[in-house]
């Protein structure tokens, strides 16, 4: 599944007459397989794939050309760090407050549903919806139970 998303890529990139650069491929890959990762993760695994030192610069520039190419979806956690993920029509995140939990919901049928009430929003307003990206916030398991130890102490 996620080979084919690579793939996809590939082609689009194609279409789009943009060179295909062992960099651009690396961070194509990065996207293809991997949930959540950070500019640094990615230079990181562009240099073990390149087995070289690589153009800061250029990762950047063509992070933004993917985001432009609506490849990419960034997310900003604490309002500091930004880890970059494929886009996909329907996403649901979850966050903690308390810790560095950031992850996914995957449930069809909620996306579903959600994305029917959106449209219709959307509607109601005369916006045609395309994608929708959802960030719940709240506290995960393990720091509710730190939290209520701390609190019966
Ligand atoms: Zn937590
Ligand atoms: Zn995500």
């Amino acid at each position: 599944m996620r080979d084919k998303l690579f793939d996809e890529y590939v082609e689009i990139l194609k279409e789009k007459k943009i060179k295909l650069t062992d960099v651009r491929l690396t961070i194509l890959k990065c996207i293809a397989t991997r949930k959540h990762f950070t500019i640094n993760e990615l230079i990181a695994e562009i240099e073990k794939e390149t087995k070289s030192s690589v153009n800061v610069m250029s990762v950047y520039n063509n992070i933004d050309m993917l985001l432009d190419l609506h490849l990419l979806f960034s997310n900003t956690i604490n309002g500091k760090q930004i880890i970059y993920e494929a886009i996909t029509p329907q996403l649901i995140h979850v966050k903690c407050h308390e810790c560095e939990m950031f992850e996914h919901i995957d449930s069809s049928s909620l996306s579903q549903d959600l994305l029917s009430q959106f449209k219709k929003i959307g509607e109601s307003i005369n916006f045609e919806l395309d994608h929708f990206k959802l960030e719940m916030h709240g506290l995960c398991n393990n720091c509710r139970k730190k939290l209520s130890t701390i609190a019966n102490k």
